[in-house]
């Protein structure tokens, strides 16, 4: 298949959207960040998770030299910051970092994620980044979706939440 008959088959898997970020020092200046949907949980035993990051991406080099990722999982209100960290729109108003185990993350996500990275594997143009949580923080709330290269809300009305 070309690429594009991949995107137009694999963007039928509706996902979550997620900011990863990383940070070569302690402060603010040192941080960097990028949207990505490619993110999986992995295993509990340890606690493994992984995100596949384009080998041309800033963001690959940047994991490979810190050796730390952050995941923040994106709640329904934060599609302009996904399109910032994605360089299709600028809000850097909206950009708030909350630091865990030397790990930035997004302020207003419904899930922050500090990793280690155990593994890199290239596949293809990408390389996943497995990662050991080393903390998690969580809030209840609407994620942001994306399907078919356009994101969602998830309506949850007339259901139970899911909220354990
Ligand atoms: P850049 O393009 O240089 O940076 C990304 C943007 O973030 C820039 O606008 C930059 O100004 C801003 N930024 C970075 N750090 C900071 C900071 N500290 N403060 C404020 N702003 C900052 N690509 C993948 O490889 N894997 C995926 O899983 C993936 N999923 C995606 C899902 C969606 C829904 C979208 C829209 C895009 C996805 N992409 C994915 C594409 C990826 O987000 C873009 O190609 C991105 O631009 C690559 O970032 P970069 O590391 O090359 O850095
Ligand atoms: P799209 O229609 O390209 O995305 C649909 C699906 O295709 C995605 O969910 C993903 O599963 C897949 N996909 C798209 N680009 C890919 C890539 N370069 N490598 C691997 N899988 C990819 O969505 P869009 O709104 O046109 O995306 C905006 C930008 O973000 C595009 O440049 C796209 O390439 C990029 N993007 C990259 C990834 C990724 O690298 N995994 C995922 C989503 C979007």
């Amino acid at each position: 298949p070309t690429p594009p008959r991949m995107r137009k088959a694999l963007g039928r898997f509706a996902s979550g959207v997620t900011i990863v970020t990383t940070a070569e020092g302690p402060g603010e200046e040192s941080v960097h960040g990028m949207t990505a949907n490619a993110f999986t949980s992995v295993s509990l035993d340890p606690p493994l998770v992984l995100v596949s990051i384009a080998n041309r991406a800033r963001m690959n080099d940047k994991i490979t030299e810190t050796g730390r990722y952050g995941v923040s999982i994106l709640a329904g209100d934060q599609e302009p910051l996904s399109l910032h960290f994605a360089g299709a729109a600028h809000e850097p108003d909206l950009v708030r970092f909350t630091w865990r185990r030397g790990v930035p993350l997004l302020d207003g996500a419904l899930v922050h994620l500090s990793c280690t990275v155990t593994d890199s594997h290239p596949a293809g143009d990408h390389t996943l980044h497995v990662g050991q949580v080393e903390e998690l923080w969580y809030d209840n709330g609407r994620p942001l979706l994306f399907y078919t290269g356009s994101f969602r809300a998830l309506d949850l009305q007339g259901t139970s939440d899911g909220w354990g």
